[in-house]
């Protein structure tokens, strides 16, 4: 009997998954694999709502093996040790797993190869499986990947998309290798009260849902704040409960406006998959150096209290903050404005945000957060590096009625009209009123001065 090993990593579904599809064909039996990585935690990566949403997915993911014959192994440890300890219990020859774009991963993949080769096995890594397309799958003429996303993003939509597979029927699992039990949630603490919850089989019905009811709408109002109508699927897409290539394959299908621009977003997914790729100390270090000389000292320290603790005095940023705190997550308009008050207005080194963000997000991810983060700073990849976001000027624009304020900064829900973003502008008993309302930690003129002289721009 020949037997492979699948090793889980981003990847935690069956639907559309070619390393268990291969290992499948390939030999008579197969371990689902997934090793809880000490590297991960070292890293100081394994944050609460993650580690639950992760648990979600292993349950799930166990559930649907046991549905077809089989079952998840899973294993805590080094994980190079106990792949290589799991495939000798197995008695297996080749090691399957899908490829992913960070520095960690790249090293992971070359120890799991060489340790495996010592020992006669073989490793086989699959392309496009946590990315439409495999990093450097298009690059331009001069260069090992796009530092623009709209030459990537005409390049990338002209190729063709590999299919998508279906869930296998059965999965056979030797006899005689043991797990550990799988981890729950409730070990953990410091949640977020409104995380959302994980697996593929949620993740499969939030799709349907979001064709079915959300998509069609989305080049007009995925940036309404209060409207929360975007698709959430950021998490599933982050574990792997969702397949970003089937996801494609489907909102394709359904056609429309609504669709095209929601396929161009996910292309930004693949687009910093590939930036990282081909530059892994871009998770640290600026992309591109604007010789920064951040703020730092006592004033910043609490600049970024205020800040992550959403009491800064603009209501539009400070909403976004608890919203991250409360759920986990928050939605793309609000990261951009939260991230260009941080690293502009305040003029603090986006590492800070970007190390706050990864506390907290369940879809926290090193390529789209570091790179998303350093885009908002101007070290990254956007071609308007000093731009500034005025958070007023975004709060009219994307949340006009004040709803998304309302719902997030309960001192303010009182207030009607205009006054929600500007509760500064109250005066006499209607200002003491609201005075559990912190005042603005800095004036958005003296903010924007301070930063274009910090970059030259006077
Ligand atoms: C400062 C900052 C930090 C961010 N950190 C992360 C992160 O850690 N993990 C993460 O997945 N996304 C991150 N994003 C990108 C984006 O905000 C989220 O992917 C999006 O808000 C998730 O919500 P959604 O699934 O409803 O998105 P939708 O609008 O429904 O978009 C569909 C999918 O497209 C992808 N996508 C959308 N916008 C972007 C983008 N700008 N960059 C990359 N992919 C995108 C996501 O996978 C998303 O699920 C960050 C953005 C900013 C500005």
């Amino acid at each position: 009997m020949t037997t492979s090993v699948v090793l889980f990593t981003r990847d935690l579904r069956l639907h559309d998954h070619p390393p268990l599809r291969a290992a499948l064909d390939g030999s008579d039996a197969v371990v689902p694999l997934f090793v809880r990585d000490r590297a991960v935690d070292a890293a100081g990566f394994a944050a609460p709502n993650r580690l639950a949403f992760l648990a979600d997915c292993l349950h799930d993911l166990d559930a649907g093996l046991r549905e077809r014959g089989g079952h998840l192994v899973v294993r805590s440890g080094d994980l190079v040790d106990q792949v290589c300890a799991v495939a000798a219990e197995a008695e297996a020859d080749e090691v399957h797993m899908a490829s992913d774009v960070s520095g960690h991963a790249h090293r992971r993949e070359e120890r799991l190869r060489d340790a495996l080769g010592a020992g006669g096995r073989r490793l086989h890594v699959h392309d496009a499986v946590t990315t439409v397309l495999a990093p450097g799958a298009v690059t331009p003429a001069s260069s090992d990947h796009f530092a623009v996303f709209t030459p990537y993003h005409r390049r990338w939509s002209e190729c063709s998309v590999r299919e998508a597979l279906a869930a296998p029927r059965k999965v056979r699992v030797p006899d005689g290798v043991g797990s550990e039990p799988l981890p729950g949630r409730s070990d953990l603490t410091g949640l977020s009260p409104g995380l959302a919850a994980g697996g593929e089989r949620e993740a499969r019905k939030r799709l349907t849902a979001w064709l079915r009811d959300g998509i069609t709408g989305y080049a007009d109002r995925h940036d309404d704040l209060a409207g929360d109508d975007t698709s959430r699927l950021s998490p599933h897409l982050h574990f792997g409960a969702l397949s970003p290539v089937e996801l494609v394959h489907r909102a394709r299908a359904k056609g429309g406006a609504g669709a095209e621009a929601f396929v161009r977003q996910v292309a930004w997914r693949d687009f910093h998959a590939q930036v990282l790729s081909a530059r892994p100390r871009a998770s640290t270090a600026d992309y591109r150096t604007r010789h920064d000389r951040w703020r730092t000292g006592a004033r910043a320290d609490e600049d970024i209290a205020a800040w992550k603790e959403g009491r800064t005095g603009y209501p539009i940023v400070d909403a976004a903050m608890r919203q991250l705190r409360h759920e986990g997550w928050m939605h793309n308009r609000a990261r951009l404005l939260t991230a260009s008050f941080l690293t502009k207005t305040l003029y603090v080194d986006w590492r800070v945000g970007a190390r706050h963000f990864l506390d907290l997000l369940v879809d926290g991810d090193v390529a789209n957060n570091q790179m998303n983060w350093q885009w908002a700073a101007g070290t990254g990849t956007d071609t308007r590096p000093h731009r500034v976001l005025n958070p007023l000027t975004q709060a009219r624009r994307f949340d006009p009625d004040g709803a998304y304020v309302r719902r997030w900064v309960p001192e303010l829900a009182g207030l009607e009209g205009r006054y929600v973003h500007e509760p500064w502008r109250l005066t006499g008993r209607e200002r003491a009123e609201y005075d559990a309302y912190p005042d603005p930690v800095v004036d958005l003129g003296e903010g924007l001065d301070r930063f274009k002289r910090a970059r030259g721009r006077e």
